[in-house]
């Protein structure tokens, strides 16, 4: 039985790392590697390696990438329910620079065609999960209705609004009990459902009451979760619902860290998150505390699904 049903998507990433992000018409010598990714496999990895039981659904298509998808997720003990796509299994192309800042194009492939019909014939899977866990790099259908289930259900519903350039509908924000967006996923979705616009580079200097004010707007019956990068997490919840906390606002430092490559720490954040909340009883700021320190530790290894900590939550 699982604790964490995670839905979404499978890519194999193509790596180059240089010194300097290539410019437009510019051509660069780096070096480069390539394994698993996708912000749902990434934070399926999270998950099962932070100690919770994983299920993994996804598309993919007849070829190497999905037994590469079938070895991993069997080496770190995922259930994978996979739907068999006429289309080749998703790729990212990733760029990282020196300091770890990353470019990415993904060709979503065989993740574009996971239909809601197949992750509703998988409802024995995610009704026996207590946290459901989806993004953005899926079709609405299919993740709204893996949200739907988890309501049904009454497990816990967490949405990762990843990537930024998906619109997110209010059907599915409505289906979420928690949101991670980053800054500029908080940015993109304040523009559209929050009926206020702020510069992403904006969020992290703005003051915590009025986060706390563009959140309830949001996502008025759940909890927000903005991960800011190095400078941590900041955390809203309505005032009825404080899932053990004594306050409905507050921030949580980064852990320390020295960051080789950032590349999926959004990932390692949300999957810890998931996965602490589905395994203890506790205040949900002790949950945030492991995501931060699961997601710190992630960035000191070089890569995305392969850079996910073996780190269980405290009392675990
Ligand atoms: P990505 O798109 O690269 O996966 P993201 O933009 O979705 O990342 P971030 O907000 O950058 O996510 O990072 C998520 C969390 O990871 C942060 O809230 C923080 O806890 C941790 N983190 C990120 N960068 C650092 C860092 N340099 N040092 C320590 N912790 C970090």
């Amino acid at each position: 039985m699982p604790d964490v049903a995670v839905v979404g998507s499978f890519n194999v990433d193509h790596v180059w790392r240089c010194d300097v992000l290539p410019q437009h018409g510019e051509t660069r010598i780096g070096t480069y590697s390539t394994g698993p990714g996708g912000k749902g496999f990434n934070q399926a990895i999270a998950s099962a390696r932070a100690g919770a039981s994983t299920s993994f659904l996804c598309a993919l298509g007849d070829d190497v990438g999905a037994q590469l998808a079938r070895a991993l997720a069997d080496a770190d003990g995922i259930a994978l329910v996979d739907q068999r796509s006429e289309h080749a299994t998703g790729t990212a192309g990733i760029y990282v620079d020196a300091h770890g800042r990353n470019a990415i194009v993904i060709g979503g492939g065989a993740n574009g065609d996971l239909r809601d019909s197949f992750v509703q014939s998988q409802w024995v899977v995610l009704a026996q999960a207590r946290v459901v866990l989806v993004q953005r790099e899926s079709p609405a259908e299919a993740v709204t209705a893996a949200l739907r289930i988890g309501r049904e259900v009454g497990a816990t519903t967490m949405l990762n609004p990843a990537p930024v350039n998906a619109d997110v509908d209010a059907d599915l924000l409505a289906l979420a009990d928690i949101l991670t967006p980053n800054e500029t996923e908080f940015a993109a979705l304040l523009a559209t459902h929050g009926g206020t616009t702020i510069a992403p580079d904006a969020v992290v200097n703005t003051d915590d009451a009025t986060l706390h004010a563009h959140c309830r707007r949001l996502l008025p019956h759940g909890t927000v979760v903005v991960t800011l990068g190095a400078a941590g997490a900041f955390v809203s919840h309505p005032s009825d619902a404080l899932r053990g906390d004594a306050v409905a606002m507050y921030s949580v430092p980064a852990y320390p860290a020295t960051p080789i490559d950032t590349t999926g720490a959004g990932d390692a954040f949300s999957g810890a998150l998931a996965a602490s909340i589905s395994q203890l009883d506790q205040p949900f700021a002790e949950h945030v505390r492991f995501a931060a320190r699961y997601a710190a530790r992630s960035t000191e290894v070089a890569g995305a699904a392969t850079s996910m900590p073996r780190l269980a939550p405290l009392g675990a």
